[in-house]
């Protein structure tokens, strides 16, 4: 059994150290309201405060990427302070893409949040040197984007972005850009597409902050990771850095899906157990914790954990690292025994078949490839090679080296099923075997 190495105590989290205090839309999402909650408070001051400083807070607050990297934020965002840029002025990018399954916090923070993505895009953008932003929105988040779109539009009114943002006399814009991919939400395809392009990923390096929008020096980083820095300035780096664990501080957007009672997105604690996670908020596994099968701890990307290692582990990058999978964006999708595991594995490297660019060999065989023989695993219509078959499919995509993280997805889903499942497909090969 995986034993996890730190602390195990995290959460629940005191809704005074929330940050999305509207997250469920309960409450005005406009200026007036995004202002009476404590957004654009003050923020000409912490403008004044000076780009290192905004750098040192985020930096000592320990905040890592919340796409699912899980990046130190504060040397990440460095490369692109850091940048030489004398010609053309450089730009933050907002991964609004939000496209893997299971996921649905960044649309949240659009809906219901705007104002402090805007903030937070501000404070971010001065810090790293950069003249504005472009946020990338998934194409069907229309009214998120509609929504965005009016906070904005307030916040040119109001003076807080545009010529002199928030009377700092630094000139800051934000530009909406729309798109609708899957495959966009990765970064290299996300600055093709922006640049007209087929939205197509590149191998990294060049990284984007030597190659990136039109020459323009830039880094693409997801809404959430942004939307919470006001708060981290506001309310200081030691405040984010003392909840969680020591290299996974602060709170955290969690998606909780699938086999559950209560399917919800809660902001909690970094380094939260798992179990909790889904007891807590989510009112547990439908049919008791006992019926649980499986779960993908950070969407469809990560692998799948057992009932045991789920009862576990913790919540963060390090952890569920270390148990084999991974945080990912957080989003948790539960799979319980009343369901057909194969068919859900079967739908899910459908999903993979229908949204890799096909650039590599490997990547875009193993496309063809394992959807077919999962579809026989289904059925039991098949002969217990092909799941040695399945694992050297996997092997010879891992080490073909693709260009982006979808090969690796694939991967993880073929070599998820065998891991758990392997004994229910050979059932069903037996079964179906003795029924022709
Ligand atoms: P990555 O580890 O390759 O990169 C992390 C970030 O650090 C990137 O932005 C990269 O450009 C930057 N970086 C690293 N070294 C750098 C350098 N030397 N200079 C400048 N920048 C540098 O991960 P990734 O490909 O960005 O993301 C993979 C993750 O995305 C997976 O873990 C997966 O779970 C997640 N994912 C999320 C979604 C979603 O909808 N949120 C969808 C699919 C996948």
């Amino acid at each position: 059994g995986y034993k996890p190495n730190c602390k195990t105590k995290f959460g629940p989290l005191d809704d005074c150290d929330r940050i999305f205090q509207n997250l469920y839309g309960r409450h005005d999402w406009r200026l007036q309201g995004a202002c009476e909650r404590g957004d654009w408070h003050r923020t000409g001051d912490l403008l004044e405060q000076g780009p290192e400083w905004i750098m040192e807070q985020v930096s000592k607050s320990g905040l890592r990427g919340r796409g699912g990297a899980g990046f130190y934020a504060g040397r990440k965002w460095d490369f692109l302070r850091k940048a030489k840029s004398e010609k053309v002025p450089k730009v933050v990018i907002v991964n609004c893409a939000e496209g893997e399954p299971g996921t649905c916090k960044d649309r949240e923070i659009l809906r219901h949040e705007p104002h402090k993505l805007i903030e937070g895009m501000l404070l971010v953008g001065v810090a790293m040197g950069c003249g504005r932003a472009i946020v990338y929105v998934r194409n069907r988040f229309y009214n998120e984007a509609c929504n965005l779109h009016f906070a904005l539009e307030e916040a040119y009114h109001h003076g807080l972005v545009g010529e002199s943002a928030c009377g700092s006399g630094i000139k800051f814009d934000v530009m909406v850009q729309r798109g609708d991919r899957y495959l966009c939400g990765e970064e290299t395809a996300m600055i093709n597409c922006l640049m007209g392009k087929l939205g197509r990923p590149r191998r990294r390096p060049p990284y984007l902050t030597e190659k990136g929008y039109f020459g323009h020096p830039c880094l693409v980083i997801n809404a959430e990771s942004i939307a919470v820095v006001p708060s981290i300035l506001r309310r200081g780096s030691e405040w984010w850095a003392g909840l969680g664990s020591s290299y996974n501080t602060g709170t955290k957007l969690y998606c909780l899906s699938g086999q559950v009672n209560n399917p919800c997105t809660v902001e909690e604690e970094m380094s939260i157990p798992l179990k909790d996670l889904i007891e807590r908020h989510a009112g547990g596994v439908k049919g008791g914790w006992d019926n649980l099968a499986a779960v993908f701890p950070g969407g469809l990307s990560t692998p799948l954990l057992d009932p045991p290692t789920a009862a576990e582990v913790l919540m963060d990058f390090d952890c569920l690292v270390a148990a084999g999978s991974g945080l990912g964006c957080g989003a948790v999708i539960v799979m319980s025994k009343d369901s057909d595991p194969l068919a859900v594995m079967l739908r899910s490297i459908q999903f993979f078949e229908k949204h890799t660019c096909k650039q590599c060999t490997y990547c875009r065989d193993g496309a063809i490839w394992l959807p077919e023989i999962f579809a026989r695993f289904v059925k039991g219509q098949t002969h217990p090679h092909e799941i040695d078959w399945t694992l050297a499919i996997a092997d010879k995509i891992r080490n073909s080296k693709p260009i982006c993280g979808l090969a690796y997805s694939q991967v993880s889903v073929a070599e998820s099923l065998v891991r758990l499942f392997g004994p229910q497909i050979e059932e069903r090969i037996l079964k179906y075997a003795k029924g022709s």
